[in-house]
């Protein structure tokens, strides 16, 4: 079983405690370890121990703004092994590796004929819970996978990929759809403004639809990580006029598209400046509802396209698994910080507060996983 066995774990049904240790949200800014029962599955249904869960711009956001009602468990870059499943689940059985979408569209209705997936009633209805109202839950030890998702929201994990890897098929697919948003054509150049992981992403995505890139970022270590990921024009942004800087690669254009991959609104007139008259500008960060100074003319005279992109798409799915499992990228690379479920609080504060050398945060409920491989 050399490679083979390298990540796999059996579960025994029988193992399966009564409770489990949660990140319960309680309110603004305020997530607690606590002690709740383990979810209980119906037909068609699946728990799944967690390995791993990304810590997602989108989980801070509810958490600091209290848009949501509490308590929640939230988390939804999921991966981890099958631990029971419910009557009438063929598909799988315990000890399978598996990744979960906690959203998938029903494909019928008004919205999901227009391809507009995350407006479907269905995708908006959350299918994974460690408990309360459905949330994700994968900042919990167990979750409870609903049957829509058992059927068309779960992916196997091959044998010689890891949870961590595994874990980022959801943002993967995100960020592709972005990248489709752009409507890209080879050898067009494409300006990122961020490099987190997400900003790295949606390069490595963008340069993979054959765009040249070009990157911009505070903190040099950013961008060096950026590079080991073949992305090697670089802009520091503390030191150089980013705008200045991409109209001079590019002939005093700009670039043919600008994806902003950093929150707020501060720097849309930015990205708006560093793309050519033409040119598309991917606002990918921007989650909050509020009001943003753009120059309207850039728009009507200029000809420059705002465009936006959330959330995954499930025609997605196959491209973004294929990435990911395939490992046309090394995510994992992209993980600086893993966090026990005890240490939920410096975990949401490191992620919320990034550093120059933090990029991905993951929450893995170790107690489970020791002597095990990630
Ligand atoms: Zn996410
Ligand atoms: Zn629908």
């Amino acid at each position: 079983m050399a490679i083979a066995g390298q990540y796999s774990v059996e579960t025994d049904s029988r193992s399966i405690p009564a409770a489990m240790q949660a990140a319960v949200y309680r309110g603004v800014n305020d997530v607690r370890l606590e002690t709740v029962p383990v979810p209980k599955i119906g037909p068609g249904e699946m728990l799944v121990r967690v390995h791993s869960c990304g810590v997602c711009g989108t989980d801070l956001k509810k958490i600091s703004t209290g848009s949501h009602s509490a308590p929640r468990i939230f988390g939804h870059e999921t991966s981890g092994v099958v631990a029971t499943v419910g009557k009438d689940v063929t598909e799988y059985r315990p000890g399978d590796r598996v990744m979960v979408f906690h959203h998938i569209p029903c494909r019928e209705c008004f919205y999901c004929r227009n391809k507009t997936f995350a407006q479907c009633a269905t995708y908006k209805k959350v299918g994974c819970t460690a408990g309360f109202e459905p949330s994700g839950g994968g900042f919990a030890e167990y979750v409870r996978v609903m049957d829509w998702i058992v059927q068309y929201g779960t992916v196997r994990i091959p044998e010689s990929v890891s949870f961590e890897q595994a874990c980022f098929v959801e943002p993967v697919n995100t960020c592709l759809k972005g990248i489709y948003a752009m409507n890209l054509r080879p050898g067009e150049t494409v300006l990122t403004i961020g490099q987190g992981p997400i900003g790295i992403i949606l390069s490595v995505l963008a340069k993979r639809a054959g765009a040249t890139l070009i990157t911009s970022d505070l903190y040099p270590e950013r961008l060096k990580i950026g590079s080991s990921f073949g992305l090697d024009l670089t802009i520091e942004a503390s030191r150089t006029n980013v705008v200045e800087r991409v109209r001079e690669l590019t002939q005093g254009r700009g670039a043919d598209a600008v994806i902003l991959a950093v929150g707020g609104n501060s720097l849309i007139r930015t990205a708006m400046d560093a793309a050519r008259p033409g040119g598309r500008i991917l606002l990918f960060a921007q989650t909050q509802h509020g009001e943003a100074v753009i120059d309207p003319a850039a728009i009507c005279v200029d000809e420059k396209a705002l465009v936006g992109s959330y959330s995954a798409s499930v025609d997605l799915q196959k491209e973004s698994v294929g990435f990911v499992m395939n490992r046309e990228m090394d995510l994992e690379r992209l993980i600086s910080h893993r966090f026990p479920l005890s240490e939920i609080t410096e975990a949401i504060d490191l992620a919320a507060h990034p550093q120059p050398s933090s990029m991905k945060v993951v929450i893995q409920p170790g107690s489970l996983w020791e002597g095990t491989q990630q």
